[in-house]
C-alpha cells in the first residue's frame, strides 16, 4: 500500500474538532475543523416563514442552508459571488446537499412555525468542505435547539438523530477515508456519504473522474464510510455532552 500524504492509515479520519460559539450572535455555532479544512457553521432562527409555505398551507417549520467559500479559504483567491454578480453553481449544489441532509433528521412539525438557516462558510479549504459543513452544522443545530428549549420556545427537541457526512475515494486502486485536497484532486472516484446515527443513508454522491468503479468497490467505499461515520458520531456526541 502506498503511504498517504499525511501518514494516516486508509481508514483513519483526520483530527475532527468543534469549537463552540464561534459566532456569538448566532443561536448556535461552531468552527468545525477536519484536518486543515475549517468551516464556520452558524444557525439563525426567524419566526418568518418562507412565502411558499404560507401559500401552500404547509404547517411546521423549515430549514435550509447556505454554503460559501471565503475568498481567502483557497490557495488562489476565490472571488465572492457578490463581486462576480452570479452564484457559483458548485456552492448552490453543496448548499442543497447540506439542507437535505439536515432536514432528514429534523421533525419540522416539532420545530414549529419558524425558519432555521444554517450558514456554512469555509474558512480554510483542504478537501471535504461539504462533509465537514454537514457534520458541523449538526453540532451547531443541536446547540441552537437547546437554546430554543431554554427560551421556552419549544419543549420537545425536533432532532430525531444525529447527521454527519464523510468523504471516501479510490486512489490508485486503494479505498481511502476522508480525503484532503492532494488526494481528492488525483482520486479516480470521489464519494460523499451523509448518514444518520440511526444507521440510514440520506445521500450518497459518488462519481468517477475519467474512471469507472465496480459494484464491489462501491460496497467497499460505502462500508469504509459507515465505519468512519461511527467515529464521527462519537466525536459529535463528546463535543455536545
Ligand atoms: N477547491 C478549491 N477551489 C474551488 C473548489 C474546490 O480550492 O473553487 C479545493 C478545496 O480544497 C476543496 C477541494 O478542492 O475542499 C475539493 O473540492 P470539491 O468540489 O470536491 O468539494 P469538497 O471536497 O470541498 O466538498
Amino acid at each position: 500500500m502506498t503511504p498517504r500524504s499525511d501518514g494516516r492509515s486508509f481508514d483513519q479520519l483526520r483530527p475532527l474538532t468543534f469549537q463552540p460559539d464561534i459566532a456569538p450572535h448566532a443561536l448556535g455555532s461552531v468552527l468545525a475543523s477536519c484536518g486543515q479544512t475549517q468551516v464556520i457553521c452558524a444557525v439563525s432562527v426567524s419566526e418568518d416563514l418562507p412565502p411558499w409555505m404560507k401559500k401552500q398551507g404547509v404547517t411546521g417549520g423549515w430549514l435550509s442552508a447556505e454554503y460559501s467559500m471565503l475568498p481567502y479559504s483557497t490557495l488562489d483567491r476565490k472571488a465572492r459571488d457578490s463581486a462576480r454578480g452570479k452564484p457559483d453553481g458548485r456552492s448552490v449544489e453543496i448548499q442543497r446537499f447540506i439542507g437535505r441532509a439536515l432536514r432528514a433528521v429534523v421533525d419540522l412539525e416539532k420545530l414549529g412555525p419558524r425558519q432555521v438557516t444554517i450558514d456554512c462558510d469555509v474558512l480554510q479549504a483542504d478537501g471535504g468542505t461539504r462533509t465537514t459543513a454537514i457534520t458541523g452544522a449538526y453540532v451547531a443545530l443541536e446547540l441552537a435547539v437547546r437554546r430554543l428549549q431554554a427560551q421556552g420556545k419549544i419543549t420537545d427537541s425536533p432532532l430525531r438523530a444525529q447527521i454527519a457526512a464523510i468523504s471516501v475515494g479510490l486512489l490508485d486502486g486503494q479505498v481511502l477515508l476522508d480525503l484532503p485536497y492532494v488526494e481528492d484532486k488525483d482520486a479516480q472516484v470521489d464519494m460523499n456519504v451523509a448518514m444518520t446515527s440511526a444507521g440510514e443513508f440520506v445521500e450518497v454522491q459518488a462519481g468517477g473522474e475519467e474512471a469507472t468503479f465496480t459494484p464491489a468497490q462501491l460496497q467497499e467505499m460505502l462500508a469504509l464510510a459507515q465505519t468512519g461515520l461511527q467515529q464521527v458520531f462519537a466525536i459529535q456526541r463528546r463535543a455536545l455532552d
